[in-house]
């Protein structure tokens, strides 16, 4: 199927690539917009359900208050405009996936509209303008089963889950993204992780790709270098990972060039992406539906204050790219260092154990090296460990005043991971400190010097460098708790 690619160096030296980008939102309140049922992610398929979000005759819907709130602080996060009063709509289609025969959304008068963020790629920023940000109800989920592929062409039968129906939604709508060259696809990419962390910062929804909290429809266009005209777009629906964000981007680009170059017509279409590598053409746009949209009776306006709308702008987060910047700057980070912590996801947890009193360069380093690796080797997050901020900053407080070495603070962890309690109590109840009372090391530097008598010769006769040798042994003798410092001393002065 990867048929009709141009290189992407040559496809870029021919054509402008423009974007647009549609990113799905699921919130993460308690209940469903516009019923009771509880809005969670993995129970037994339609147990959350009930008359209002199965569509049943006769059953009225009600908007969920704390829904409208995330959408107007998702809103203004973004730069928006709220609106002072609009309304949802009827978005009219039949399909399995919506038992009411229509999906209640909202139209041409959506609640946060005329916004606009900025991301970085390189160091170079690009300007994103937010169209804008509306409310509407997820659908069910179908299953189509009996087949190889999961898609609904070679299947025996489907099934539907209801419990994702009724789940709120926003969505955030681009306006068409110029001037982005080559780097479309990483802007793409770099838009879709800012939303992750802003959503995640103002607290509104999981945002887990995989698990379809967040979604992305990238539609994206070629113009022929010099033309004013944007091109046909197509629209690669629901693309799952930051990953294939760009990497759908990179190839349709690619096959679009390929397209035009030939003479050919990109058509309107959407398309699916595969993580073979490759999209394949959906629905057309001349197939599109009519939705015959229209003002949903059952529910009353939305009109928030501007009282109330002031009052959540008060409640905003410090913006992510800001804080990034701010801690970089606090923490003497290089751009490299501050990067590893953020891909960590221990941005948070080094914080705060810079603020129970570690250094910030020692907070990193356990969080992104030994911590990290046994996050990773239980298959929890790093804020899934049986450690707190306030126990590394102590463990960290017991390396600087040398009761333990590296070494030992790595078994000091181990202990606190099994529950043997605080960094100090594991140092006492495992006999982990560091010795270096000159009683027990003198035992162990003579020792050494009796077992490696050509070792020794050579530091009598000037060749310092040798003690290391020396100092090893005593190390392994007293099985890595000795003062290093202090039998280099010891050993020097009984060789002098
Ligand atoms: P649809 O209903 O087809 O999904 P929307 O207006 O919701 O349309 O979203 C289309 C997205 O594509 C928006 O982000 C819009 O800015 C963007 N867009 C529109 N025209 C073009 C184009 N020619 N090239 C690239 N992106 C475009
Ligand atoms: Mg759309
Ligand atoms: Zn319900």
């Amino acid at each position: 199927m990867t048929v009709g690619v141009l290189d992407y160096d040559d496809a870029l030296a021919s054509f402008d690539p423009v974007l647009g980008l549609e990113v799905h939102v699921e919130l993460n309140t308690a209940s469903k917009m516009f019923c009771g049922c509880a809005n969670a992610f993995g129970a037994e398929p339609n147990t959350q359900t009930c008359p209002v979000c199965l569509g049943l005759p006769g059953s009225l819907p009600v908007v969920n208050a704390k829904a409208i709130e995330s959408a107007i602080r998702i809103g203004l996060a973004l730069n928006c405009s709220i609106a002072p009063w609009c309304r949802f709509a009827r978005k009219n289609y039949f399909y399995p996936d919506m038992t009411k025969d229509f999906q209640t959304s909202q139209y041409d008068e959506p609640i946060a509209f005329d916004g606009w963020v900025e991301v970085e790629v390189d160091g170079e920023r690009f300007r994103i303008e937010i169209e804008r940000a509306h409310m509407e109800e997820d659908a069910g989920k179908l299953v189509h089963a009996g087949g190889v592929t999961g898609r609904i062409g070679d299947a025996e039968y489907s099934l539907v889950d209801y419990n994702r129906a009724g789940t709120p939604l926003i969505e955030i709508v681009t306006r068409p993204i110029r001037g982005t060259g080559a780097k479309a696809p990483q802007v793409a990419k770099a838009y879709v992780s800012y939303l992750r962390d802003l959503m995640l910062s103002l607290g509104v929804s999981d945002v887990r790709m995989e698990q379809g909290s967040l979604r992305c429809d990238a539609n994206v266009s070629l113009m022929p270098k010099g033309a004013t005209e944007l091109g046909l777009r197509t629209e690669t629906k629901n693309v799952n990972s930051l990953r294939s964000v760009e990497r759908a981007l990179t190839y349709e680009i690619q096959r679009q060039a390929a397209v035009l170059a030939s003479g050919g017509n990109v058509h309107q279409e959407t398309r699916h992406w595969h993580e073979e590598g490759y999209t394949t053409a959906g629905r057309s746009k001349e197939q599109a539906e009519d939705y015959r949209y229209f003002p949903e009776p059952d529910l009353v306006p939305v009109a928030p204050s501007p009282e109330w709308v002031e009052e959540l702008r008060g409640t905003l987060p410090e913006q992510p790219q800001l804080r990034r910047a701010r801690l970089r700057q606090a923490w003497g980070f290089t751009d490299l260092e501050l990067q590893d912590v953020v891909n960590a996801g221990a941005l948070d947890l080094v914080e705060a154990t810079v603020a129970a009193g570690a250094g910030a360069q020692s907070a990193r380093k356990w969080w992104t090296t030994e911590l990290a690796r046994r996050a990773n080797e239980a298959g929890v997050d790093l804020a899934g460990l049986a450690i707190t901020p306030a126990q590394v900053a102590q463990l960290q407080a017991l390396v600087d005043a040398g009761t333990v070495n590296d070494k030992l603070a790595r078994q000091v962890i181990e202990g606190v991971l099994a529950g043997e309690g605080s960094p100090a109590e594991v140092v006492a109840a495992r006999g982990l400190a560091v010795v270096s009372d000159d009683g027990a090391l003198s035992a162990a530097v003579d020792a050494a010097i009796a077992a490696n008598p050509e070792v020794a010769d050579r530091i009598r006769d000037g060749k310092v460098q040798a003690a290391g040798a020396l100092i090893g042994a005593v190390m392994k003798d007293m099985r890595g708790q000795a003062d290093a410092g202090r039998v280099r001393e010891l050993i020097l002065a009984k060789l002098a």
